[in-house]
């Protein structure tokens, strides 16, 4: 409970935090982070994401990107960039199955974005043998607008922190993370709202028709990154696919911030650094950083139809043909990662691609 404690006398120090301060220490102090201090991906961890799912995943969005750089006259010198690449399996998987054009490999300057030093060891570890020219930055910046990028998140863009409105009848104020000073222990960490209104422009007029107590989370870093990736694609040529859990028009007025540890849910203020936070991704709203950029949004469409279309089902018919031994477990991973009830619906694909592409595949026109 360092961390819970450190949080505590920096309240003390400097008053209450936002929410999204409050996930941003949470998850990545470089002490005692969530995503700082171990690997929590898997069985033994706190989730599974789709790449540890199946082999199939990574494969697929490897071949999307071929397809992609195909589309668009093979462009020299392509940068490929994964936000968040988690254990490597995805980006060892994207390249294997890359491999069908050697000439997109061949210039490939290769770039993970992994703030974890924990995950970067795992990361090379994992790559070690994959032959490429790869590099690793704690963050996305301007040093990678120089080359047509290619660029993959997969589960990352929920991890950024939100800040969260709460309307009242006072306005729209913002969700504050303070020291609980009744009924709790000294040292527990509470909710309570900001006492002045934010201004009027904050808010979108679309969720103005909240009740009281309705929220409105909005990811300010996350859609500031995603406007800077569309841009560089926009001009430099590449494409951009994101798939995470999310919702792509205004469902309701609730929040999605949710904790997660030992697979299952648990309280967002009890433990920071010891479970995962998280947030919907709000892909209305990521369709419109990447139009602001400049450009040519395809999505979202659903994490099942986007495999699907894509080929998913014959690629397991292909392995079943291989391996027969391993059929029921292939068919199994199949329908988890596409199936309604599984990963299929609740994830989502969006992608950002030069204006001048008209149709990506795996997105209907
Ligand atoms: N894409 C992987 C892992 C998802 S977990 C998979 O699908 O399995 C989220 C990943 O993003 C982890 O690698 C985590 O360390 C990294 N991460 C979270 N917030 C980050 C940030 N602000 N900057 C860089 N990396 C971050």
């Amino acid at each position: 409970m360092r961390l819970k404690s450190r949080i505590a006398d920096l309240i003390d120090a400097q008053g209450p935090m936002s929410v999204a301060q409050f996930m941003t220490i949470a998850l990545l102090d470089p002490q005692d982070g969530y995503y700082a201090t171990r690997d929590p991906i898997g069985a033994s961890g706190d989730f599974t994401t789709a790449p540890e799912v199946s082999q199939m995943f990574g494969e697929m969005v490897g071949l999307w990107l071929v397809q992609a750089w195909a589309d668009q006259g093979c462009p020299k010198n392509p940068r490929l960039v994964e936000l968040g690449p988690g254990r490597g399996t995805l980006m060892a998987d994207i390249l294997r199955a890359a491999a069908v054009a050697p000439e997109f490999l061949a210039d490939l300057d290769i770039v993970m974005i992994e703030a974890s030093p924990v995950l970067q060891a795992i990361q090379a570890e994992k790559l070690r043998g994959a032959g490429a020219d790869i590099s690793w930055q704690a963050q996305f910046d301007d040093s990678l607008s120089d080359r047509p990028l290619f660029l993959v998140a997969n589960e990352f863009f929920d991890a950024l922190p939100v800040r969260q409105y709460v309307k009242t009848e006072r306005g729209w104020c913002e969700r504050m993370v303070t020291v609980a000073t009744e009924g709790l222990r000294r040292g527990d960490l509470a909710f309570a709202l900001a006492p002045v209104p934010v201004p009027r422009p904050t808010i979108p007029e679309d969720r103005e028709a909240a009740p009281d107590g309705g929220v409105y989370e909005h990811s300010p870093a996350g859609l500031a990154l995603a406007e800077e990736i569309a841009r560089i694609v926009a001009v430099k040529g590449g494409a951009a696919l994101v798939i995470d859990y999310g919702y792509d028009a205004v469902t309701g007025f609730g929040e999605t911030l949710q904790a997660v540890g030992g697979h299952e849910f648990a309280e967002v203020l009890a433990e920071p650094g010891a479970d995962d936070l998280s947030a919907h991704v709000d892909f209305a709203a990521l369709a419109q950083a990447g139009k602001r950029g400049g450009a040519h949004v395809v999505g979202p469409v659903t994490q099942g139809a986007f495999l699907a279309t894509i080929g998913i089902t014959e690629r397991a018919e292909q392995l079943v043909k291989s391996h027969p031994a391993e059929a029921d477990a292939l068919i199994q991973a199949t329908e988890r990662l596409i199936g309604a009830q599984q990963m299929g619906t609740l994830f989502k694909a969006i992608a950002f691609v030069p204006p001048v592409l008209s149709e990506v595949a795996g997105f209907a026109p």
